[in-house]
């Protein structure tokens, strides 16, 4: 892959107190494509993507586009083209789905853009619902159109599987493939097959530290990804 990488990841280390949690991790997602972090519950991956968003004091340099962001607040990086949607993507009680569609976009009717909408059509069937009152599913749904609008280079993923029936799941892979055509994905993930269908690259995270990395597929035929994962 040629140019900038999206993100790039030197020697991070993020402690909470004295406990590191992720320890000296070295990670690179390139400008487009699918990145895949993979570990079990614990294993620092969603501290990894608070660190990312400039949320947590690290140590280690993180580059988004090339520029070091060091220092930098989650506004910042957000507008640097980084967009986090969180495990648990947070909605307003009481606020239609349209609502908040609008919000995001600061009231701006012409950045509500055709082509997002169009990628998420469940949204418009539910454009007059409470957002509290979708269904799992179509929460991960908002919380990705939600990143989306901003238009971001890279989307930071956070277990977007989790919870959800399978049926969804497979909507969820469907989708995260057609938001990889608009914009570079780096996926945490627990659900191996979601990882084995969209990644193009894959890191496996262990108690903190990169234990593995490669091609998903051959990780997964050469028995690394299996065991790794197991409970
Ligand atoms: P999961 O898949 O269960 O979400 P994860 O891989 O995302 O797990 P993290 O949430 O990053 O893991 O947690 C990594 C470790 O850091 C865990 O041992 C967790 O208990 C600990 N941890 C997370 N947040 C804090 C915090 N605010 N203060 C102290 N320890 C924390």
């Amino acid at each position: 892959m040629s140019g900038v990488p999206a993100l790039e990841l030197e020697r991070l280390s993020v402690a909470y107190g004295r406990i590191t949690v992720v320890r000296e991790i070295d990670l690179e997602v390139p400008a487009s494509g699918v990145v895949c972090l993979l570990g079990r519950n614990g294993a620092g991956k969603t501290t990894l993507l608070k660190a990312v968003m400039g949320l947590l004091p690290r140590t280690g340099t993180v580059r988004i586009d090339g520029r070091d962001s060091t220092g930098w607040s989650g506004a910042r990086v957000n507008r640097a083209g980084v967009a986090w949607v969180p495990q648990e993507s947070g909605v307003f009680p009481g606020i239609t789905v349209a609502e908040h569609l609008h919000v995001a976009t600061r009231f701006d009717r012409a950045g509500l853009d055709r082509e997002v909408l169009d990628l998420f059509p469940v949204l418009e069937q539910r454009s007059n619902q409470h957002a509290d009152t979708l269904s799992g599913g179509e929460r991960k749904m908002l919380g990705m159109a939600l990143a989306m609008l901003s238009r971001p280079r890279l989307i930071l993923l956070d277990e977007p599987t989790e919870g959800v029936a399978p049926v969804i799941v497979d909507e969820l892979v469907d989708l995260i493939k057609r938001l990889s055509e608009r914009c570079a994905l780096l996926l945490v993930e627990q659900n191996l097959d979601t990882a084995l269908a969209t990644g193009d690259h894959c890191y496996v995270l262990e108690q903190g530290s990169i234990v593995a990395s490669g091609d998903p597929r051959t990780l997964h035929r050469d028995g690394e990804l299996e065991a790794r994962l197991a409970v």
